[in-house]
């Protein structure tokens, strides 16, 4: 596996997946919202066009309806007036005998029948046609079963007198050709069985001189015919027939119809309450005219027709029912389409969008990818990503970031080799001590490699003491504590990975990366430094220490000469001794203070400690130093409150550090000029000041007013020289024991130095306590 290999990144947060799920659900919602409209519109469509359907085949059934009741009516007309009528009536009203009165109307009979059997044989669905005497009594009668007409003659022949078609015929004062409904046939007075629905039609019959025969009778067989429109619906769509009062004359379920006949009736407001409305009022279809129903359950179309133009109230219902589950099948057929259809949608757009996608995300992944990889370390390399070359937004992407990243990588390059070259030691921390980076110096410096180091605790590089210093350093740290070594440089000892020990100046800064604080430390190695100063050292002071004999015999020399003979010299030679006796005096002075520097810094000066009374100290040196002052018309002041006040300290040493302040002050103040010396007890120190009214400490200078060598720049004071010792001198005695040093300065006002020591509790020289409360200054000296 590659190193740098960063973790594939989650499906739920790449950027391919939000476009991915937006084009899926754009395609999802277009195709859902069409694929309704869709649906809807061919469910309209889908019920006008089965509202069509119904209503060519109610158009159909009322046709054949029609026909059916046409032809039988023209039938009867026409055979009402064939001759064999009027050749019957003939016969009979002859007056010969009655037997050949008989033979003649059988054979008028004969020819009658011959011409019902014609017709019978030329239409099948006449089932019965009849000549009934007007008595009530059948004279001729021909029966067309199974298309195979045949005349039934003598006990056949019935009696329909009782009948009420007959009845109503013969009662009709218009003679009108009747029609009677479509009712079961019946022989005998008997319903006949199997069922076989008859439509009757009659007519009666006269003679040439209006003379009454009968009636004629033609049933037609109805069952056929409403079997043929009965089988023009298809499924489960049904055919429906009733007669004014709404009882069945065609059902799918034989049992219901006829209903009337057998006793009880079923009837179709009762199935069809919609359909059934259409019964009542006197509505009735024109031509060609239907009215469409529609419900929850069911669409149909009813027509309403009269049989009969003459006798309006015999009207036919009819009705074609489709059942609305039938047209919802088709919907449910077109709506598992569009389901199918829309998903194979989907997924061709899931395809198209993640192809897209893919070659849009597909580089900005590899990139995302190669910059992690970045960060973990890979070459800069790791992004020349696939899709660099491209000329889109993507393209130009990828080339931006790689001119970043390689422009940052120059930056870093650099810095690493500044730091790689870099003669210092540095050396780079987080807040828990571990070291994050070392350049080659520090390796160099320690004798640790590189690696050695990172990922270590920087403690590895102190002694024991500055280990456990570090540590609780950190621990303090850690919870809330002050940095102190920020911005500080000062002098550590380290240990190196041989153990030996190594000076080294530490300067440590602080700095914050995303978060984190890291502490970059830069040393300087002291080694070479060291010895140079030791060199240093040991040449100024074997100098310091030749020099110092003969110039005190050079001293010892002028002193005698200037005062054997001070009258006796011109003026010439006895300035030319005074200024080399002087120059002497600085010199020996110069000498001493670096003496005693080297001392210092060697740690060899001793300190010889005993109880001092302050006050016979400074008196003493103010003694000392009037001379001095009044050479340049300046007063010395002293005020002291207390004659008690007595510290522990080596007397020559404290005398030397009040003599440079005092000789400090007289040196800067105006001529003429005061320079005043005060001591007062503060708790349990003493607070020595010396204050002159000078030109002040220039703020510049002000910091290294304690330092080696220092001096500000005094060109406008004549009272030049001074080795810029003093001071450094003075605070190391001053620290030595175990006080401190410090001044306040106003340029142009004047400047006063401090100096505090710890006031010794007991002594032998103490004053009672009550002669120490004087309000007065005990001692002035001016
Ligand atoms: P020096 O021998 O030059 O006096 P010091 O160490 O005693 O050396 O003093 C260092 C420098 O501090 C002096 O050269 C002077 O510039 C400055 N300084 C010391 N005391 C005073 C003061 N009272 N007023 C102004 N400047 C002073």
């Amino acid at each position: 596996m590659n190193i740098y290999e960063e973790k594939d990144i989650n499906i739920s947060d790449s950027i391919f997946t939000p476009f991915l799920a937006m084009a899926i659900g754009l395609v999802l919602c277009t195709s859902i919202f069409v694929g309704f409209l869709q649906y809807w519109q061919n469910q309209e469509t889908n019920i006008s066009r089965e509202s069509e359907r119904l209503d060519f085949a109610v158009q159909q059934a009322a046709r054949d309806l029609k026909i059916a009741t046409d032809d039988a009516k023209r039938n009867v007309r026409m055979l009402a007036g064939t001759p064999p009528i009027q050749g019957i009536l003939n016969a009979r009203a002859e007056s010969g005998s009655e037997q050949i009165a008989n033979i003649k109307e059988a054979v008028w009979k004969d020819r009658l029948a011959q011409i019902f059997l014609s017709l019978a044989e030329s239409n099948p669905d006449l089932l019965q046609i009849r000549l009934i005497d007007k008595t009530g009594m059948e004279l001729v009668r021909i029966n067309n079963g199974q298309g195979n007409p045949t005349r039934v003659k003598g006990n056949g022949l019935q009696d329909k007198s009782t009948r009420a078609y007959f009845a109503a015929t013969l009662a009709d004062l218009q003679d009108r050709v009747r029609f009677f409904g479509i009712d079961l046939n019946r022989e005998r007075n008997e319903i006949e069985t199997p069922h076989v629905a008859v439509m009757r039609v009659a007519s009666k019959v006269y003679g040439r001189d209006a003379e009454l025969l009968g009636v004629i009778v033609i049933n037609t067989n109805m069952s056929r015919v409403i079997k043929r429109l009965t089988n023009v619906m298809e499924r489960e769509k049904i055919f429906l027939m009733t007669d004014k009062t709404g009882a069945y004359l065609s059902h799918p379920d034989e049992t219901k119809t006829f209903g009337r006949d057998l006793g009880t009736p079923y009837r179709l407001q009762k199935e069809y309450p919609a359909i059934g409305q259409l019964l009542q009022g006197a509505a009735h279809s024109a031509k060609g005219q239907s009215w469409s129903v529609q419900t929850d359950d069911y669409l149909a179309r009813v027509a309403r027709l009269h049989l009969s133009e003459e006798l309006q109230h015999h009207s036919i219902l009819i009705a074609a029912v489709a059942p609305m589950s039938l047209l919802m099948e088709q919907s449910i057929v077109m709506r598992d389409q569009i389901i199918v259809i829309t998903l194979m949608l989907v997924v061709v757009a899931t395809i198209i969008a993640s192809i897209l996608t893919r070659y849009m995300a597909s580089p900005l992944q590899l990139l995302t990818k190669a910059t992690s990889n970045l960060s973990m370390g890979a070459p800069l390399e790791s992004l020349k990503v696939e899709g660099r070359k491209r000329r889109d937004e993507v393209g130009i992407l990828l080339r931006s970031v790689y001119q970043m990243a390689a422009s940052l990588e120059e930056k870093q390059e650099r810095i690493k080799a500044i730091l790689a070259t870099a003669e210092n030691p540095i050396l780079s921390i987080n807040k828990r001590g571990i070291i994050k980076d070392v350049n080659q110096a520090t390796s160099s410096l320690f004798g640790y490699d590189r690696e050695e180091m990172i990922g270590k605790n920087v403690s590895m590089l102190m002694n024991a003491y500055d280990r456990e210093r570090h540590n609780d350093y950190l621990r303090r740290f850690a919870s809330g504590g002050k940095p102190n070594i920020i911005g500080v440089g000062r002098e550590v000892t380290a240990v190196r990975k041989d153990g030996s020990s190594v000076q080294v100046h530490l300067a440590v800064s602080k700095l914050r990366v995303k978060g984190e604080t890291y502490y970059t430390g830069i040393m300087t190695d002291l080694t070479e430094l060291q010895k140079v100063q030791t060199m240093k050292s040991e040449f100024v002071s074997k100098v310091s220490h030749e020099l110092r004999t003969p110039l005190t015999s050079i001293k010892g020399s002028l002193g005698l000469v200037r005062s054997i003979m001070p009258g006796d010299l011109p003026e010439q030679p006895r300035k030319m001794l005074d200024i080399a006796y002087d120059n002497c005096d600085r010199l020996t002075h110069l000498v001493n203070d670096i003496l005693d520097m080297e001392k210092i810094e060697a740690g060899k000066l001793t300190y010889d400690v005993e109880p001092i009374r302050i006050v016979d100290l400074l008196e003493r040196n103010i003694r000392e130093n009037r001379a001095y002052g009044r050479q340049y018309g300046v007063s010395l002041k002293l005020e002291c409150h207390s004659q008690n006040l007595v510290v522990s300290a080596d007397p020559y040493r404290i005398e030397q550090v009040m003599t440079n302040l005092i000789s400090n002050a007289v040196k800067h103040s105006p001529d003429g000029g005061e320079v005043r010396i005060a001591a007062e007890r503060e708790k349990d120190r003493l607070h020595i000041s010396v204050t002159d009214h000078g030109k002040g400490i220039p703020a510049a200078f002000q910091e290294q007013v304690f330092g080696k060598f220092a001096q500000a720049d005094n060109s406008g004071n004549r009272r030049t020289g001074g080795s810029g010792l003093g001071l450094a001198i003075s605070k190391e005695i001053v620290r030595a024991h175990g006080g401190d040093i410090s001044f306040e300065t106003e340029e142009g006002v004047g400047t006063t130095f401090h100096v505090r020591l710890k006031v010794a509790e007991t002594s032998a020289l103490e004053i009672p306590e009550e002669q120490d409360t004087t309000t007065e200054p005990l001692r002035g000296i001016a």
